[in-house]
């Protein structure tokens, strides 16, 4: 007998998120959140990458425009930082990588009222302080403000954060590297003795120009931007220090790290934002133990800014209706280890890439100049420039099956189905955040079939110009389970949307 269908520990993007979804397919869910607040800490300044284009596809992404911070420039122009240079997706027309300005504490308020529009019980200022599991359940120790108390479960996700207490009671190992280095990032006022120039960058009087970008020294890596009419200031060293994450960053802090680093006392007006931050390069040897999950920075921790909240939101939209056909009893035998083969391959190629950044970054003298240069004139070209914007956008998951066109395995992005960005034709396509059967082609033949799955399997119909295919079933995390070859005859594709449909949502 349990309490509780699911109970998620940590009220941060990830754990709201998936409390969201699980809300969304009806599962009875606890959040248990050990701060008694939501957090004020300005940690990832927006959501980037490919959780956008679900939310799109979930008919919520107008919700998260209108609680960004500046809805008029919500979408930045597509030039990303990537190892110490700038990515410019201009030139590839639709971006592969899009961002949205939204604080996290601010996103962390849009995840938590959807999630108890939902009927989830958000509970704050209780911790998790204990957890075994036997066949029937997870039995959960809980301190709460009136005491501790037990909560039973069909399953635990532990969103619990990098240093994750439910990792550490599963006995999960978290291998992997920290790097001795600390980043600051800020954003300030100019003073009067600063003036931002219209090519972003800086003339400071008494030391003349600082030009717009990064600039690597022998004492680490400094960049600034005077774009926008604020000053956006950043340095890297090497330092040995250990940061409270609670403990704001000061504007003193900052100057001084810009003098060691740079050689120069940049002056700095009033803090808009300031972030400090060390990195590691972890990931957990497994996302599930029996009953226990892991979910976003518990599972992984990457080496280079602006993909985790990504990573962990999908995370949340990969595990949410694997938990539910097994709550619900349908799912098939193998589909919940589906979570962490296909979470922790996409999170084997964020490491990659972000591992790649903090060598390119961190390489000094002529030597490392030189490499980002080349890097960035082979990033200049189509291909290149399209993998690392997949890569960055966490589209690039490393495992789809290239010889089926569309890639099975891969994301329903805009460009697979040959669609513009936002394409209101697909607003609310995973809106019941179950998987559908996308019918490009008016196949009868195919959707009749797909209703024998009743309320597993939503059946969604449009037209367009240019169809990547006749038919495509697309799980809730917008990741393609199969899809009909135009004009494919009846025959085949029945038979094997049968299989496909089965293999994901058991038999009909
Ligand atoms: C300065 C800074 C800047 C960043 N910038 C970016 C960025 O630009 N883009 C980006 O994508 N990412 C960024 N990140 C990373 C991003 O903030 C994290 O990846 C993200 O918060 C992870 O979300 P999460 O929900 O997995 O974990 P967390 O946000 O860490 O949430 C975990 C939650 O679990 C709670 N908890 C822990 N233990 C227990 C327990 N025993 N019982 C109950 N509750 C518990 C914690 O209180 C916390 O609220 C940044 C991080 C920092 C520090």
């Amino acid at each position: 007998m349990v309490d509780v269908d699911v109970v998620v520990v940590g009220a941060g993007p990830t754990g709201l998120m998936l409390a969201g979804e699980l809300g969304l397919l009806g599962i009875r869910t606890l959040v248990l959140e050990r701060r008694p607040e939501p957090s004020t800490l300005a940690k990832a300044g927006g959501l980037a990458g490919q959780i956008l284009q679900l939310l799109h596809y979930r008919g919520e992404l107008d919700r998260f425009r209108a609680a960004s911070s500046d809805p008029e420039d919500a979408e930045p122009a597509p030039r990303f930082p990537f190892g110490g240079v700038h990515l410019d997706f201009t030139r590839l027309g639709a971006s592969p990588m899009r961002a949205l300005r939204l604080p996290q504490p601010r996103l962390e308020a849009v995840l938590a009222e959807r999630a108890t529009e939902r009927g989830v019980d958000v509970r704050r200022g209780h911790e998790l302080v204990g957890l075994r599991q036997d066949d029937d359940a997870v039995h959960v120790q809980v301190r709460g403000p009136q005491g501790r108390y037990a909560v039973a479960a069909a399953y635990l996700v532990g969103c619990d954060g990098g240093r994750s207490r439910v990792r550490e009671l599963a006995g999960i190992p978290f291998p992997g590297t920290s790097f001795p280095e600390i980043e600051r990032l800020a954003t300030v006022t100019a003073p009067d003795s600063v003036t931002l120039r219209e090519d972003g960058g800086l003339e400071v009087d008494g030391v003349g120009t600082i030009p717009f970008g990064y600039t690597a020294t022998e004492h680490g890596v400094f960049a600034c931007s005077g774009l926008g009419g604020t000053l956006g200031v950043y340095t890297a060293e090497v330092e040995a220090t250990e940061y409270d994450d609670n403990e704001p960053m000061t504007v003193a802090e900052l100057r001084a790290s810009v003098r060691r680093v740079l050689g120069v006392d940049l002056p700095l007006g009033e803090p808009l934002r300031m972030t400090r931050f060390g990195y590691s390069a972890r990931q957990a040897d497994s996302y599930r133990d029996g009953r226990v999950f892991l979910a976003g920075d518990a599972a992984h921790l990457f080496p280079a800014g602006g993909v985790a909240v990504n990573a962990g939101m999908l995370d949340a939209a990969n595990l949410a209706w694997k938990l539910t056909g097994s709550v619900r009893g349908w799912a098939p035998g193998g589909l919940l280890d589906t979570y962490t083969q296909e979470r922790r391959a996409a999170a084997e190629r964020t490491l990659l890439h972000t591992r790649a950044q903090v060598a390119l970054r961190r390489a000094h003298g002529p030597g490392g100049d030189a490499l980002r240069r080349l890097f960035l004139e082979l990033a200049t070209d189509e291909q290149p420039l399209r993998r690392l914007g997949a890569l960055m956008a966490g589209t690039d998951v490393g495992e789809s099956r290239t010889d089926a066109h569309p890639p099975v395995g891969a994301y329903a992005t805009d460009r697979v189905l040959h669609a513009d960005q936002d394409d209101p034709r697909f607003a609310g396509l995973l809106g019941n955040g179950r998987p559908a059967l996308l019918d490009l082609a008016d196949r009868g033949d195919l959707r009749e079939p797909a209703r024998h799955w009743g309320e597993r399997l939503d059946v969604v119909s449009a037209t367009l110009d240019e169809r990547p295919a006749d038919a495509l079933l697309i799980l809730p995390d917008a990741r393609i389970a199969w899809a009909a070859a135009v004009h494919e005859p009846g025959e085949t594709a029945v038979s094997a949307l049968r299989e496909a449909a089965t293999t994901w949502l058991g038999h009909p």
